[in-house]
């Protein structure tokens, strides 16, 4: 290294360091502070490369909660740091940047959450795990894209569920499960929504032959126009049955399967298809909190207790934690572990 192990004072600083100096850096400081990186499938290349896990939030948050590291360093955003703390209360969870945020999980506050349910006495109350803690705690069950229709199917039929943040999942759901009883929050990723017909036309065109798989946080129309509606979990599964995929998802993800398979024509459906707060996160931030130990995810206890009660429940119905499926295996004895069920 060119450097030694001395603090500098801002991640601006580390960004002048060579990758090398910052890879041996992280490496070093994560043995001293017995720390795990765990990466969101959406991270930017630099930061998955020196990840011990990849998946997506509630894959890695489980993971977190079953090692003996002391500190979490989340790579990811601010939701998924705070389920990492839910999980795992007595361990340190770190993020390297704060401002690392999920607008959809940002459309729905805890006092505004209140509100609705002032509004609709008896309604039960389904949390995406795209949300806030705050917002987990007051909501009866959590649900990830993977399971909403199992989560959302256990309820009674004459039930009004109340389902927050994702319009788009939310009528999914409704229209997976033939309710009428579902109120939607307006929230939206706007990554996941901003997908149009027009530029699958556009790729299919291109390639006729290959199947389209979308996110189910995509608008209605471009389901309806899917051959596979799944989680980035199944889609992992899907490209590695098939020769040819044209994907409806964040980049990050097309761009880490193409790497697995250069072989194979795994097409994004749209190249600005990029969550901009997950590229928060660089190799220099992540230098800079694991030397300083910021920043720090805090959660107040009643908060954390009442969102662990929320996702408890939602892993009880599922069976809890999965096992992993066969490409899953395959990847984890490869020393890269994907697991979970989508962004969420
Ligand atoms: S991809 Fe969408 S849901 Fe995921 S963090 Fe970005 S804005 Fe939020």
């Amino acid at each position: 290294m060119s450097t030694t192990l001395d603090l500098l004072p801002t991640p601006l600083d580390y960004a002048a360091l060579p990758k090398a100096d910052l890879v041996e850096r992280i490496r070093r400081r994560k043995e001293e502070r017995n720390a795990v990186i765990l990466g969101h499938n959406y991270q930017r290349v630099e930061i998955q490369e020196v990840s011990d896990y990849l998946g997506d939030s509630l894959g890695l948050s489980q993971e977190a909660a079953a090692t003996d590291a002391d500190v979490i360093v989340f790579c990811g955003v601010h939701f998924m740091a705070e389920t990492a703390k839910v999980l795992s209360p007595t361990k340190t969870v770190l993020m390297p940047d704060l401002r690392a945020g999920c607008p959809m999980a940002d459309f729905v506050t805890g006092d505004a959450l209140r509100r609705l349910k002032d509004q609709h006495p008896g309604a039960a109350v389904v949390a995406y795990v795209n949300s806030t803690a705050e917002v987990k705690a007051l909501s009866d069950i959590c649900c990830t894209s993977s399971n909403a229709v199992r989560v959302v199917e256990s309820i009674p039929r004459d039930q009004t569920i109340l389902f927050v943040p994702d319009r788009n999942l939310g009528a999914y759901v409704a229209e997976k499960t033939g309710r009428d009883n579902i109120i939607s929050w307006d929230g939206y990723c706007y990554v996941h929504d901003d997908l149009i017909l027009d530029e699958l036309a556009d790729v299919r065109a291109r390639h006729p032959d290959a199947p389209f798989v979308v996110h189910p946080e995509a608008r209605p129309e471009l389901l309806e126009a899917a051959d596979f509606v799944t989680s980035t979990a199944g889609m992992v599964d899907l490209a590695a049955e098939h020769d040819a995929l044209i994907i409806g998802t964040e980049r990050g993800l097309v761009d880490r399967l193409t790497r697995k398979y250069p072989e194979k024509k795994l097409l994004p459906l749209s190249g600005a298809a990029v969550c901009g707060n997950m590229k928060m996160n660089s190799l220099a931030k992540l230098a800079w909190c694991l030397d300083h130990g910021e920043y720090e995810v805090r959660l107040d206890e009643e908060v954390r207790a009442g969102a662990e009660r929320a996702l408890r429940r939602m892993l009880d119905l599922s069976g809890g934690w999965s096992a992993p499926t066969s490409e899953e295996a395959a990847l984890e004895e490869a020393g890269v572990r994907p697991r979970g069920c989508g962004c969420s």
